[in-house]
């Protein structure tokens, strides 16, 4: 049965995804049947997360309803990085937190809480379910310690000056995840700081606090005080919640190399497993060119900029799955923009279906609604092709041989994967109606007796000062019109 007590929809009996390790599309066949453990790296919480790391939560968000609906038993573990996430990924630079409280004068703690309810705010105005368990790596320090004690115990270890590092030559598979080719980067590792590693790729599982500093994160250990290096904290958090071994491990294609080809080395060399994760999931990225964004967040691009601009954040949702996720997207503000134009449309007949039908959502005809349901949810079970998915949603909203109880039957089953909100969305065309606002009803008749009068200033100034309410005005022959944006 499915989240809602209903029977799984045709098309999502086989869910196939693309596995990084093997690198093909696998079934998902979870370790323990009707249950999947997900474990997805979080932000790093030293700064905002853009718009491109907030891919890297929608397609783990739409796995989540999609295997939910599916009828699937699904336990999410998000990651908090408060501690450990060095300057640089070869174990070498500062912690990128201790480095931002040096630079704002805030403690580490003031700016991890920041942050962390920052990226909360924007995963919920974009639609994210809320993760099952959101371990934070400082609350879970003995974990990583009683982690590297066992690597210790087991001969994958050396300790230097700078802390005890992870030794990749005891580790035969430890280039296979990723394809590396270590005698490479033996031959052209330059990591500076830590020259006392015997190889480049070998990386930090605790680090010492240098004699006379004193760190704002730093905890006692058997290797004196220090702070864990950033890899061990996955290994160690989502073994806490999910076992030595499971199901899927989420994140984007820049943590392959090093990040997740050492949380691989390891977990598989703690506790003997292999594989640790049954299928590696990871999201290409968001490509800002050279986009312009606005002052106030410090130049860069959050869920804010788009708010600054009149855009809605669920806009972001829609043209997040206009692309799939493993292909690059290139971000641009008019094609979010033109997304949303999208998303009201489609809210506005879905809307509309609703209506008409009293909100059931049971009364559609299972001819013509059943191979559009196996075409939507075929879609998302082939890898989450969410392009696909929003092809079957429109084919829907225009099939003029369906009734109102069809289109609402399919699209608020569709909605468990959308997350739009279709069961509670007001109708925005309805709202943004002239006539509705009797207020920007007057200034509009304003602004056509200035241009009547040739008064192209005061006509301007009334249109500009709509706009920065976030009000369209619209020249159409029948005169002008506005929306809300
Ligand atoms: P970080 O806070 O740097 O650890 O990043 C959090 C997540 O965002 C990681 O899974 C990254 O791979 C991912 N990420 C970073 N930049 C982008 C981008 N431009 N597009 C998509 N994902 C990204
Ligand atoms: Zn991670």
């Amino acid at each position: 049965m499915s989240d809602d007590g209903r029977r799984p929809p045709p098309g999502l009996e086989d869910i196939r995804l693309h596995d990084t390790r093997r690198r093909r599309l696998v079934p998902l066949e979870p370790l323990v049947p009707g249950h999947v453990g997900i474990y997805t790296c979080g932000p790093t919480v030293y700064a905002p997360q853009t718009l491109g790391n907030m891919r890297s939560q929608l397609y783990p968000d739409l796995l989540r309803r999609v295997l939910r609906a599916a009828g699937l038993d699904v336990l999410h573990v998000v990651n908090i990085t408060d501690v450990g996430h060095l300057t640089d990924d070869a174990s070498a630079g500062d912690d990128k937190m201790e480095e931002a409280a040096r630079r704002t004068g805030q403690s580490a703690a003031e700016i991890a809480a920041h942050w962390t309810q920052q990226w909360l705010t924007d995963r919920r105005r974009l639609a994210c379910c809320e993760p099952d368990v959101l371990p934070r790596a400082a609350d879970h320090i003995p974990e990583q310690i009683a982690l590297v004690r066992t690597l210790e115990a087991k001969g994958h270890t050396y300790v230097i000056d700078d802390g005890v590092y992870f030794d990749v030559a005891t580790f035969d598979r430890y280039a296979e995840f990723a394809g590396l080719d270590l005698d490479e980067l033996e031959a052209t590792g330059r990591v500076e700081n830590v020259d006392a590693k015997r190889h480049p790729a070998d990386f930090a599982l605790w680090k010492r606090t240098p004699p006379g500093v004193r760190r704002q994160q730093e905890w006692d250990s058997p290797w004196g005080r220090g702070f864990p290096g950033w890899h061990i904290e996955c290994s160690a958090m989502s073994t806490r919640y999910l076992g030595t071994r499971f199901d899927i491990h989420t994140g984007g294609v820049d943590h392959i190399r090093v990040h997740h080809t050492n949380e691989v080395a390891q977990s598989e060399s703690a506790y003997d497993v292999h594989p640790w994760v049954s299928i590696w999931l990871h999201n290409e990225f968001l490509e800002l060119g050279s986009v312009k964004i606005s002052k106030s967040k410090g130049h860069v691009l959050v869920v804010d900029s788009l708010v600054e601009r009149g855009i809605e954040p669920l806009a972001f949702r829609y043209f997040f799955f206009q692309a799939h996720y493993r292909q690059q997207q290139a971000f641009s503000f008019e094609a979010v923009e033109a997304a949303g134009t999208a998303l009201r449309r489609l809210v506005h007949h879905a809307v509309v279906a609703r209506e008409a039908v009293g909100g059931d959502p049971t009364g559609g005809d299972p001819g013509r609604c059943d191979p559009r349901r196996r075409s939507f949810w075929s879609a998302l079970a082939d890898d989450l092709n969410a392009p696909r998915a929003l092809t079957v949603v429109w084919d829907v909203i225009r099939g003029a041989e369906l009734t109102a109880a069809d289109r609402w039957s399919l699209l608020a089953d569709f909605d468990r994967a959308l997350g739009f909100g279709l069961a509670e969305a007001t109708d925005p065309e309805a709202a943004t109606a002239a006539g509705s606002d009797p207020r920007v009803d007057g200034l509009l008749a304003e602004r056509e007796a200035a241009r009547r009068t040739r008064d192209f200033t005061t006509a301007d100034r009334i249109r500009d000062d709509l706009a920065a309410e976030g009000i369209e005005v619209v020249d159409t022959p029948a005169g002008p019109t506005w929306r809300r944006r």
